[in-house]
């Protein structure tokens, strides 16, 4: 049985500033709508940086196709809000090719440097052979052009030189990776009591999941069984990451 007191949980000290690096609109908040509203809780200011308008996402064919990616930024920015998060950039890749491409690690680091932060939450660039959905290729590729950028372009001031030359750029370095999505996590949060805005937040992304009937249900088991792997007590609900120190 673990204890919540110890390094495998909770908020790492110094933290003052996150980034969330995400594939499309609503993968935040399904993997880690708890510690967001865990982070601003406390006072740390969280950005979003989200790689894709999601615009091969949607069950309704009777939506025009051309109208998605502004219905999925709108609801990612409400879903945002809901758990204390007001600064959220989108860049605009197309959903489905994203790749860990220069253009796409340049963007990153872009953002990385000016936000500057101590924690970056990204997803897994490792497939989930278990739950195939969690490690969708363009979570893979977020979480790889993340993890890329993190090491060692956003530290090294001669990587991307232009992002330094022409837009004064300074190189930053980030102490702490969380991989959502990850089939071998090492570090919860217990988000029992922010489990319901979690759900208000999911439930902001209306044109992805305003069919699904049994929905706090499904990500309640989800939360359990997070909870479960990191020996909390049985009721609780957790969200889990593989923790990554970054060489200082
Ligand atoms: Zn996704």
């Amino acid at each position: 049985m673990s204890s919540e007191n110890n390094e495998n949980f909770g908020i790492p000290e110094g933290v003052e500033r996150v980034l969330v690096v995400t594939a499309h609109p609503d993968d935040v908040d399904f993997g880690a709508g708890g510690t967001i509203a865990t982070l601003t809780d406390a006072g740390i200011s969280v950005t979003y940086c989200i790689c894709t308008d999601g615009d091969a996402g949607g069950f309704d064919d009777a939506t025009d196709r051309r109208e998605i990616p502004a219905i999925r930024r709108a609801e990612q920015t409400a879903a945002a809000k809901v758990l204390g998060v007001t600064d959220v950039h989108f860049l605009g890749y197309k959903d489905g090719y994203l790749e860990p491409s220069h253009d796409v690690q340049r963007d990153i680091v872009r953002i990385m440097r000016q936000v500057k932060p101590q924690l970056v939450i990204t997803q897994t660039p490792e497939r989930n052979w278990e739950r195939l959905p969690a490690t969708h290729p363009d979570h893979m590729a977020a979480g790889e052009a993340t993890t890329r950028a993190l090491y060692p372009a956003v530290r090294n001031p001669y990587a991307y030189p232009e992002l330094r030359n022409d837009e004064g750029l300074e190189a930053w370095t980030v102490s702490w990776l969380w991989l959502q999505g990850d089939t071998n996590p090492n570090h919860w949060l217990n988000v029992t009591d922010n489990f319901d805005r979690k759900i208000e937040a999911i439930s902001c992304h209306v044109s992805q999941v305003s069919h699904i009937e049994n929905l706090s249900e499904m990500v309640g088991d989800w939360q359990r069984m997070a909870a479960e792997r990191a020996g909390l007590p049985q009721g609780q609900l957790a969200e889990g990451f593989r923790q990554v120190q970054l060489p200082g």
